[in-house]
């Protein structure tokens, strides 16, 4: 248990404030689309959008686990392996209930309140983007009974656990910013981008 610890009952409501408050009060303008139809068009990067085409001399790619989709095709190449992980809400029975969240490091797997209810997160696993998501289903199941005292007390309330994937650098997980090999701020060239370096 961390004293000190800070913890978001709902991260994607936080986010989701982040975007109107201060991405689009400042002008940001949010467009739906997907990013593999990058490509180079009359000098610049496009991408099309469902409103039409966006066109610009420099592009982050911020795709998490997905982003080699991106970079690969253009020459690319980044060390990136997905990590899973695994997390199911329950209710608390009686009067039970959890005020911070705690971690048993022993057993490997957290226990979180949150607006859906009580989470239950376990360890990652290192995966393809393509393996079967029922084969890492076990680890919350096991999760859940090496907490003996969480069936006591409360009960899924969803019907399977929650799987997300997360970038993760292979060799020694530190993340991988900056500009792309033979890019040039502004005005990099396809061939330059696409060969790297
Ligand atoms: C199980 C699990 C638990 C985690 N717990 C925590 C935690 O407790 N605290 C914490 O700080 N972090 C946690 N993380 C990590 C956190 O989720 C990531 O570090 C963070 O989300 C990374 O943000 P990102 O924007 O780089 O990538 P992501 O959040 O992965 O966003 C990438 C986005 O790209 C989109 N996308 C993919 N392909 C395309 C395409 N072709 N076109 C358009 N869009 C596309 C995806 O839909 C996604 O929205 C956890 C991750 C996992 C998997």
């Amino acid at each position: 248990m961390w004293p000190d610890v800070a913890s978001l009952s709902n991260p994607l409501a936080v986010t989701r404030r982040l975007r109107q408050r201060a991405f689009q009060a400042l002008g940001g303008i949010l467009l739906n689309g997907d990013a593999r139809s990058l490509h180079r068009a009359d000098g610049h990067w496009r991408v099309d959008a469902d409103e039409g085409h966006v066109d610009s001399e420099n592009v982050v790619v911020a795709l998490g686990p997905w982003s080699t989709d991106v970079l690969e095709p253009l020459g690319i190449k980044v060390p990136l392996g997905i990590k899973r992980g695994y997390h199911r809400h329950y209710h608390a029975k009686g009067n039970a209930a959890l005020s911070r969240p705690i971690i048993d490091t022993e057993y490997g797997y957290a226990l979180t309140p949150m607006e859906q209810g009580i989470r239950l997160t376990t360890g990652a696993e290192f995966a393809g983007a393509r393996r079967r998501t029922d084969a890492g289903a076990v680890r919350p199941a096991a999760a859940a009974t090496r907490a003996r005292a969480v069936s006591a007390w409360a009960r899924p309330n969803e019907p399977k656990p929650w799987l997300g994937r997360r970038a993760e650098t292979c060799r020694n997980s530190l993340p991988v910013l900056g500009r792309a090999p033979g890019a040039r701020r502004g005005c990099g060239s396809p061939s330059a981008t696409a060969t790297g370096g």
